[in-house]
């Protein structure tokens, strides 16, 4: 039987700490401020921007929120975001994800001062990141270093495996694990024979966005597996990307979905605002 990651309880002791570090900060007259902005009517945007804000009210960090009208332009968003940009009170901006259609995300991120990109999507906190410099690492890869961490996984050597390149997962998790020395191979929808890649694994990582995809055949004995994939059953329950009850049996490590990186993920949000804070008020900040 696997041992189970528990992110639930990480993310809670990552954000005890947080909320002391934040304590101090206010001590010096600086008020950790996320400001989150939300374009249209997402049922699942508005769900993940609630529970960011309660991370925030948990912590102390200051928190606005800017609901904008689907049928914006980008012009006025990108002028929403210089505005943020400019506003001094305001240490970190999240612009929430999917956006209407005909909007360009890209065009809208490059707006975002690489000083206030908590995300960490920007062109200039992923081009450090490849580079290996001090940055805003985006959360839901944060997160996940963090659970290695805590298990004391060694990725040196490993052959880890991820499925999934979208910019906000796949690519910055296979530059994370390569700066941890892993040997890292990304598979996606054009893979030709996935399986001959995840069999070897010894760390598989799935951000598909596919309910059960990957199956206990798929994997050798002992691997470890990071799910992060957020689907809806028939059942309308929250499941990830692996077939977490016969995958468990052959796993030597296995996150959980719900309580595996999710949590994780807020709580390396929270962790970009308050460093976010803390390097725009330090003299020789590297931002
Ligand atoms: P995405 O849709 O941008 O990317 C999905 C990736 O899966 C693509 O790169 C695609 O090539 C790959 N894929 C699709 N079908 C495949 C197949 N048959 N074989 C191999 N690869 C295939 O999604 P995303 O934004 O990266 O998110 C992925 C999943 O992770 C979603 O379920 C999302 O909800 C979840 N997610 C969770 C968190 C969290 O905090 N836990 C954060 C972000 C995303």
């Amino acid at each position: 039987m696997a041992t189970i990651m528990n992110g639930k309880e990480l993310a809670k002791k990552i954000r005890e700490n947080l909320k002391k570090d934040c304590e101090e900060l206010k001590k010096q007259g600086i008020h950790p401020k996320l400001a989150v902005i939300m374009v249209g009517n997402n049922a699942a945007s508005k769900v993940y921007v609630k529970s960011k804000s309660k991370a925030c009210d948990e912590i102390g960090i200051e928190y606005e929120e800017y609901f904008l009208e689907e049928t914006i332009c980008q012009e006025e968003l990108n002028q929403l975001i210089k505005s943020l940009n400019n506003k001094r009170e305001v240490n970190g901006i999240l612009l929430q994800s999917p956006l209407p259609k005909h909007l360009d995300i890209n065009r809208a991120f490059k707006t975002i001062s690489y000083r206030k990109d908590v995300d960490g999507f920007t062109p200039s906190s992923v081009g450090k990141l490849v580079m290996g410099g001090d940055t805003f690492i985006s959360c839901t890869p944060y997160g996940v270093m963090k659970m290695f961490e805590e298990y004391h996984i060694d990725l040196t050597g490993k052959e880890v495996v991820i499925i999934g390149r979208s910019n906000i997962v796949g690519k910055p998790l296979a530059q994370c694990c390569l700066a941890n020395n892993a040997t890292v191979t990304i598979c996606h929808s054009r893979t030709k024979d996935l399986k001959e890649h995840t069999k070897r694994a010894d760390i598989v990582i799935a951000a598909i966005g596919k309910a059960k995809f990957v199956t206990k055949d798929m994997l050798k004995e002992g691997v470890v597996i990071i799910d992060v994939g957020i689907n809806r059953n028939e059942e309308g329950k929250i499941v990830g990307d692996v077939d977490f009850e016969n995958v468990e049996k052959i796993a030597s490590y296995i996150t959980p979905v719900p309580g595996g990186v999710g949590p994780m993920t807020i709580a390396m949000l929270m962790n970009n605002v308050i460093k976010a804070a803390k390097e725009q008020n330090k003299e020789d900040s590297i931002f």
